[in-house]
């Protein structure tokens, strides 16, 4: 049977950070599916569909058939399982990340126990970065490029000139 992830986050955008815990997940995974979080109370800098197409452009061709994007707006427990997924996957940068994570994933259990949620670590050179500090960067017009993929700082600059 294939094992199924589901990756949700917000992915505004989707950053080398990002990038880093999908391709980690691939090897303990068969399918990812990336779920973007949407919240009617934030809008966020870029929309579900511009999201969506940066990612398919940053995903390797070779890994395409492996990656598929949704969004959602109700449970991450309910929409892994509305994805056939048994595995919620996140990254951990550092303590705080941990922190907030143990809640999640303690209350996500309870909820589902069919769905196992399975942490990985960034890469060092990855840790730092956090796509709400890429925003800023971006947005006081600097250069975010060491932090994402080259099609997302081009649309970073265009949507922010
Ligand atoms: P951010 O916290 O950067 O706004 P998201 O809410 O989109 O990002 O996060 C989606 C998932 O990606 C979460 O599990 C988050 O911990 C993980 N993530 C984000 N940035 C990194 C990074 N630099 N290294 C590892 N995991 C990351």
């Amino acid at each position: 049977m294939k094992k199924i992830a589901l990756y949700p986050g917000s992915f505004d955008p989707f950053t080398n950070g990002h990038l880093d815990i999908l391709l980690q997940g691939l090897a303990i995974a068969d399918e990812i599916v990336i779920a973007i979080g949407l919240h009617s109370s934030k809008a966020g800098m870029f929309t579900f569909d511009e999201r969506k197409a940066l990612i398919t452009k940053v995903v390797p061709e070779a890994l395409s058939k492996r990656i598929s994007v949704i969004s959602f707006k109700n449970l991450v427990v309910d929409t892994a399982r509305d994805a056939g997924a048994t595995i919620l996957l996140r990254g951990l940068r550092d303590g705080t990340d941990l922190d907030y994570e143990m809640q999640m994933a303690g209350m996500n259990g309870a909820m589902a126990s069919d769905v196992q949620t399975v942490f990985l670590p960034s890469s060092p050179e990855t840790r730092p970065i956090t796509a709400t500090l890429v925003r800023q960067i971006a947005s006081m017009k600097g250069d975010a490029s060491s932090f994402v993929p080259d099609v997302v700082a081009e649309a970073l600059k265009l949507k922010n000139d």
